[in-house]
């Protein structure tokens, strides 16, 4: 039996909307980024490898209903799991034209035991027809790579869109009822904790749904490697990190689900630092802060 946690998992999301457990399956769209193809930029943001940012979703060019077909038969099997969460990863799922979107998310609904919709994508790849369409289908979730709420952060990593851009994007995928999740960076270079602290601070002004939070990861094939080959740079150490997070966990509402505080780990691309793939250490470690500090999330959050 998991032992209580002091801040809201998504997992818990899911077991009191859905009643039994669920699982996500991360599925590959065939989409792209334009900040990747050269329509924002040609480099992507500095620390984007090749595969698109943190993910990984071996598709080997299966359709997404095979891909479905493939991970339900999979999760079945070793889990006996019976509902699940189509979950479009890699690159910006929403960077296509109408037609072609609705055909890839009704694809995603090809069997009775998908229960929802996750799309990852970019702020500045949105607009209201595809917010419109997004709203239709079952348990909609929009996650927004925003990395940092300080403009001269998004600038230094070649984000290619500002913090008012991101916030316009939620206000108008709330407004829609569609749940937001929000992908956070710590340990970029040019950040203080007050800087860091900052950008949960305005999340939890949006009363964001979701949270993901990344250490920063130099990652083989990224831009962030070439500069940090030349002239490595200072990247912070676990407990410096863990206790961020926990800094993060008490400023945010009590309801906004914590999806992912610590990776599930590449370490053949991972450069540096080695100790993110460390999950259920750093998991440990966040706990024990929270309970030295006798501090839950929402703490410290005032509406
Ligand atoms: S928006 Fe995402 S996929 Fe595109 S370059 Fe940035 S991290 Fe990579």
């Amino acid at each position: 039996m998991q032992k209580e946690k002091r801040y809201y998992p998504y997992s818990k999301y899911l077991f009191e909307t859905f009643g039994t457990k669920v699982y996500k399956i991360t599925l590959d769209g065939g989409f792209n980024c334009p900040n990747r193809d050269g329509t924002i930029s040609s480099g992507g943001c500095i620390f984007c490898d090749e595969v698109g940012s943190y993910s990984r979703c071996a598709s080997d060019n299966l359709s997404v209903a095979q891909q479905i077909k493939s991970s339900i038969e999979h999760l079945s099997a070793q889990f006996k799991a019976k509902k699940f969460i189509a979950y479009f990863q890699s690159f910006s799922n929403t960077y296509a034209n109408l037609e072609k979107l609705q055909k890839t998310y009704d694809e995603a609904f090809c069997d009775d035991r998908i229960v929802g919709i996750s799309i990852g994508t970019r702020p500045d790849c949105v607009d209201d027809n595809k917010l419109d369409l997004i709203k239709t289908y079952k348990n909609p979730w929009i996650e927004y790579g925003l990395q940092s709420a300080n403009d001269e952060t998004l600038k230094l990593i070649n984000r290619g869109h500002d913090y008012e851009c991101f916030k316009n994007a939620v206000i108008e995928t709330k407004k829609r009822g569609i749940k937001v999740c929000a992908h956070i960076i710590l340990g970029f270079e040019n950040e203080t904790k007050e800087m860091m602290l900052n950008t949960a601070k305005k999340l939890a002004e949006l009363n964001i749904d979701g949270i993901k939070i990344h250490m920063l990861t130099v990652l083989a094939d990224s831009p962030l490697y070439k500069k940090y080959s030349q002239k490595p740079f200072y990247l912070m150490d676990m407990e410096q990190y863990c206790e961020i997070v926990c800094d993060i966990l008490e400023l945010l509402p009590k309801t906004t689900t914590i999806q992912r505080i610590a990776g599930t780990g590449f370490s053949e691309t991972t450069i540096a630092p080695k100790w993110v793939n460390r999950r259920f250490e750093i998991l440990n470690m966040i706990d024990k802060i929270m309970v030295q500090r006798n501090s839950y999330q929402g703490e410290k959050y005032s509406p």
